[in-house]
């Protein structure tokens, strides 16, 4: 038997009688007991692991206990029909909401959205990392240096390293996700993790700068989140400045990160461009 695309009386009557799910629908679906194959794509390994938590499909960003704990990893295969020892196994952990919808502009290397509904941090942070554990102690420190938003960044006093690394980390797009909520900001720079940069923005100065890296200082991150957000704020000024002042608010994700992340493996859904 031949396939041809398109419809035809057999495809028309597979649809009938079992739909297609749409992304949302699976959502909504009861979470299935299953066997997935996750892929980490910074070790370039591999692994089986139990899902009790979620309806899973291939593609999906998933966390994971065990040795590949806060490592990112993707859904390559989904089996429904097992057997096994459930203490040979690890679990799934978290799934990353990848839904998103809504309108969006563009910068250089960005889509910016003015809306706090579309792509805020609390749902970005969930493809780089997976919740907090309840035994899991956050403590944070203040500082009160300010420094301008300057071209070279030369005020943060970033040791060379740190500035140098930053500049290619933001030439290379490591800063995948910014936002700015009034003066309050945040980013996401990948770099063997996704890691969390916090500062506050006013007038041209940014303040309260911190990573939760290991360095101790400016780091890298910060130093590429700087140079991300001077460059998306140039361009909020020259071409978003009304929408802008109303919200009070930006969020902005790299423009490849966005695409591949949430139009992955997905077989269904339009894009307007
Ligand atoms: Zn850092």
């Amino acid at each position: 038997m031949s396939f041809i695309i398109g419809f035809n009386q057999n495809t028309v009557k597979e649809a009938e009688t079992n739909p297609p799910l749409t992304d949302n629908a699976v959502r909504k679906n009861k979470p299935q007991k299953s066997l997935v194959r996750v892929y980490f794509e910074d070790r370039d390994f591999s692994c089986s692991y139990y899902n009790d938590k979620f309806a899973l499909k291939v593609g999906d960003i998933v966390f994971v206990e065990g040795k590949m704990e806060n490592l990112r990893g993707r859904v390559v295969a989904v089996s429904y029909g097992f057997k096994i020892k459930l203490s040979d196994y690890k679990r799934v952990i978290a799934l990353a909401d990848t839904e998103v919808h809504g309108k969006m502009y563009m910068t250089r290397n960005f889509f910016l959205s003015f809306d706090r509904n579309i792509l805020p941090y609390s749902k970005v942070s969930t493809w780089y990392a997976p919740p907090l554990k309840e035994d899991d102690e956050i403590i944070s420190g203040e500082d009160d240096s300010t420094y301008p938003l300057s071209e070279d960044m030369k005020e943060l006093k970033a040791t060379h390293q740190a500035y140098n690394r930053g500049v290619d980390y933001y030439l290379d797009g490591n800063v995948k996700f910014i936002e700015l909520d009034g003066e309050n900001g945040r980013a996401i720079v990948e770099g063997g993790r996704g890691y969390i940069v916090e500062f506050q923005y006013k007038n041209g100065e940014v303040s309260k700068l911190k990573c939760d890296c290991y360095c101790v200082g400016i780091c890298k991150h910060i130093v590429a989140t700087l140079i991300q957000l001077k460059e998306i704020l140039k361009s909020v000024e020259e071409k978003y400045t009304d929408i802008y002042k109303e919200s009070g608010y930006f969020s902005g994700i790299n423009k490849a990160t966005l695409l591949s992340t949430v139009t992955m493996q997905r077989e269904q859904g339009e894009i307007t461009l």
